[in-house]
């Protein structure tokens, strides 16, 4: 079977096997993204969802708030998340620049080309690839497949990419094999495999509901 029907196989059964998580539907505009992305870096979902709805709880979550905002109250609403300082200097660092230089809105970077787009956006502050592929492909609906630890690590052992490929090869080889309409699914499908079943210690090969397409499940 060649690569692009192994990888179309794959997806379909991911879909049976699992739920898209409800917060998809839920519509966060992209600023609110772009503070959840930056506050989960190096942290838990868990601990991301906390410190969020505690900022949430504190300010209106807006670029003109939080450019505004005392680092130190910032910082006190994300200490559960770790790194909350650095964190919190982001944020306000962030919040300025959409100010003073994209009239407030980050829906002004989105609406660009996509490859310029993603340029400015990895020039703001705390955004790097994944973030910003996370914002475009999210608020903005733009054809791209964020790679995060899972989707590489999964991609990879399923033979979809190549074992040395950087973030750049793992993204664009898995848009060679999918449709840009279910980019979004791809990249929360291999998460959750990940999750549940292709962990990155000690795989559970033998449950795995895609074990019979993947050239490394463990005998
Ligand atoms: S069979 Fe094992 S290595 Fe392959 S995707 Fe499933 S859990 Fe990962």
């Amino acid at each position: 079977m060649n690569k692009k029907k192994r990888a179309e196989e794959i997806l379909q059964i991911l879909r049976e096997v699992f739920t898209l998580p409800r917060w998809i539907s839920e519509g966060r505009n992209p600023f609110e993204i772009l503070v959840i992305t930056i506050i989960s870096q190096n942290t838990s979902d868990k601990n991301t969802e906390k410190a969020f709805q505690k900022l949430s709880k504190a300010f209106l979550i807006t670029p003109e708030t939080l450019a505004k905002a005392e680092t130190t109250k910032i910082e006190e609403c994300l200490k559960v998340a770790g790194l909350y300082r650095n964190k919190a200097r982001i944020i306000r660092e962030v919040s300025k620049i959409i100010m003073d230089k994209f009239g407030g809105k980050l829906e002004t970077i989105l609406a660009l080309p996509f490859e310029e787009a993603r340029k400015k956006l990895m020039q703001l502050p705390g955004v790097g690839p994944k973030t910003a592929d996370v914002l475009l492909l999210f608020s903005a609906n733009k054809p791209t497949i964020p790679v995060d630890t899972h989707v590489k690590r999964v991609s990879k052992r399923l033979g979809l990419t190549p074992v040395d490929g950087d973030y750049e090869c793992v993204r664009r080889s898995l848009q060679l094999l999918y449709n840009p309409e279910d980019y979004l699914e791809v990249h929360i499908l291999l998460i959750l495999l990940g999750r549940k079943y292709c962990k990155a210690i000690k795989p559970l090969c033998k449950q795995c509901p895609v074990k019979t397409f993947c050239p490394s499940k463990a005998e």
